[in-house]
């Protein structure tokens, strides 16, 4: 039986030896063959380089190297993709994902689940934003998708090679991983952690990442926001209505007709931005269509090495 680790690297050449000093120290202990299959997602530093040479030291680290940066998810794909054994774990690159997780994970497969999730225990998490944005995003989500992803999933995760295969035939292009586990089935488990500090450098995920990851998710596991939308349409038709009575009411029986600038300001602002938030809604769906339609590969691979 052999276990493959599968790990995105985007600009991470200060992690690449140490997590693979911790993942060959926490195989010592357990009773799998394994790889490692660095995914390198057009690193701009000296990622590529430092898995290369771990490629000539050990024959259990293999490297697929992206033309160009595609993200985490395409990478986290790219390593599925590859992937050959019984089971596999995704994890980051930066050692924030505990090795010695890994034990548990396997312990948690044997019993039978083909799913083994993780959830970050967030208590001590130094970047009040990213705590209180990840928090409210699965609120949010959980309540527009009706699927309950719990606050602190990560892509720290074991599958059976049954849900490899599953993920393989998705042909879903903006695919958002967490969701999808959900929606698989299978027996799913999880088991909280600790995160520890990034151990070099820094997070790639800024402000704008986390908000087009947060909107991608939404709206690729939903369309309640195209149903609000023609909510609050109503809602609003049925305001303009009432103001139509109030207008009517004002030019027949009062005098003071020419006085309406305010209103007509407010009711055009107010009109303006909801159509607006509309057609940014519609254009986010159709957006997708566009995406799904054109039929592109998620990624494309430069060159890889011990396949
Ligand atoms: N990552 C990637 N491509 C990207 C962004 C990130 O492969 O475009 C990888 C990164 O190298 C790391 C993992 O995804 O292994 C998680 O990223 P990061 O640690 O920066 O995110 P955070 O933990 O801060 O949310
Ligand atoms: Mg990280």
């Amino acid at each position: 039986m052999r276990i493959s680790i599968i790990i995105p690297a985007y600009n991470e050449e200060g992690n690449i030896h140490k997590i693979h000093t911790e993942i060959e120290s926490v195989f010592k202990d357990l009773d799998y063959s394994y790889e490692i299959i660095f995914v390198n997602d057009g690193s701009v530093d000296d990622t590529e380089k430092k898995i290369l040479e771990l490629t000539g030291l050990d024959s259990n680290v293999k490297l697929i190297s992206f033309s160009k940066n595609f993200g985490h998810m395409s990478a986290l794909i790219a390593g599925y993709n590859h992937c050959q054994s019984d089971a596999a774990i995704t994890m980051d690159c930066d050692l924030q994902h505990p090795p010695e997780l890994i034990k548990d994970l396997v312990l948690k497969w044997e019993e039978g689940f083909e799913i083994v999730n993780t959830l970050r225990i967030d208590d001590d998490q130094k970047d009040i934003f990213k705590k209180y944005t990840s928090s409210y995003f699965y609120k949010l989500f959980a309540g527009v998708s009706g699927v309950p992803i719990e606050k602190g999933s990560a892509d720290y995760r074991l599958i059976d090679k049954k849900v490899i295969r599953e993920i393989n035939l998705l042909k879903e292009h903006e695919i958002f991983l967490r969701g999808m586990f959900y929606w698989l089935g299978f027996n799913r488990t999880s088991i909280a952690y600790t995160p520890n500090e990034r151990y070099s450098g820094k997070t790639k995920y800024n402000f704008r990442k986390m908000l087009l990851f947060a909107i991608n998710g939404i709206t690729s596991f939903s369309t309640v926001p195209l149903k609000m939308i023609t909510i609050l349409g109503f809602f609003v038709s049925c305001l303009s209505f009432l103001y139509l009575g109030y207008t009517l009411y004002s030019y027949f029986f009062t005098t003071n007709v020419i006085s309406g600038w305010t209103s007509l300001a407010i009711s055009t602002l107010f009109l303006g931005g909801v159509q607006l938030i509309a057609l940014g809604v519609l254009g986010e769906y159709v957006g997708r269509i566009f995406i799904e339609s054109k039929n592109r590969p998620r990624y494309v691979v430069k060159t890889k090495k011990g396949f």
